[in-house]
């Protein structure tokens, strides 16, 4: 089995999971990028997989389901087009054609009904717009506290788990984390070894929970030196760690 990563827009990646002349997609914002990879690589569409229902992830399902007459499955908490099987915290499912089983998780936070899929292993994970290299989602439809619990529910995954999510975000991230962690040895190293990348044309996901744990300060909200930036930044005491998430996430949002 095989995880392709297809730009789409100015910086998504949907992911196409091929094994043999079978594959699935994985938020299929445009369907115009996975046709031609699809033709590129002699592959069949047997599953469309969505995390979320925003445009970006979801704009190509319905054209690709039409073309392909493939099963389409989504989050239960959502309204999607197209979606035939609807999913939630709990469920496993066998995908088509490609024969891996995906665990559900509920991750909501960016959205309201967010998913993502994890495989029985814990090798990889499909996390849309929840956990990202070095960052996280944006708040959109749900609170600081909803979003901590789902970055917990994937930071407990084990640190090899590699992390498949949406965007090419990962340097602007990096440079928002020296600034939140500017004492973190891991997080230098970790943006040389990304700038290369991208200097040399490569993505920098997936990365792996390791990496994210290491990191990322949106779980690491419990660092000394993530609180102290946070507390700086808001010009009070925080008194837990969702306080702190929330205060570095709204930093974000106008750093
Ligand atoms: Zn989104």
């Amino acid at each position: 089995m095989h995880i392709h990563a297809v730009p789409a827009f100015k910086d998504n990646y949907l992911w196409v999971v091929a094994e043999g002349p079978h594959a699935a997609v994985v938020d299929p914002g445009d369907s115009v990028p996975i046709e031609r990879f699809l033709a590129d690589h002699g592959l069949k569409l047997d599953a469309i997989l969505a995390t979320h229902h925003h445009g970006d992830h979801v704009g190509g399902l319905q054209a690709l389901a039409a073309h392909w007459k493939c099963p389409v499955f989504g989050p239960a908490g959502e309204d999607i087009a197209g979606i035939g099987t609807r999913l939630g915290e709990g469920d496993r499912i066998r995908v088509p054609g490609i024969g891996i089983e995906l665990d559900v998780l509920d991750v909501p936070g960016h959205t309201a009904g967010h998913i993502a899929y994890v495989d029985p292993a814990k090798e990889f994970v499909f996390c849309g717009d929840t956990l990202f290299a070095c960052g996280c989602g944006r708040l959109f439809e749900g609170t600081p506290a909803q979003m901590s619990r789902s970055l917990a529910k994937l930071a407990a995954l084990p640190g090899k788990t590699r992390v498949y999510c949406a965007h090419e975000y990962t340097l602007s991230n990096i440079r928002f984390a020296e600034a939140v962690e500017p004492g973190n040895r891991k997080l230098m190293e970790r943006k040389a070894r990304d700038s290369a990348k991208r200097d040399r044309g490569e993505a920098t996901v997936p990365s792996t929970i390791g990496d994210e744990l290491a990191t990322n300060p949106f779980l690491r909200c419990r660092q000394a030196e993530v609180v102290a930036s946070a507390e700086r930044h808001a010009g009070r005491r925080l008194r837990s760690e969702v306080e702190v998430f929330a205060e570095i996430r709204e930093w974000k949002n106008n750093f």
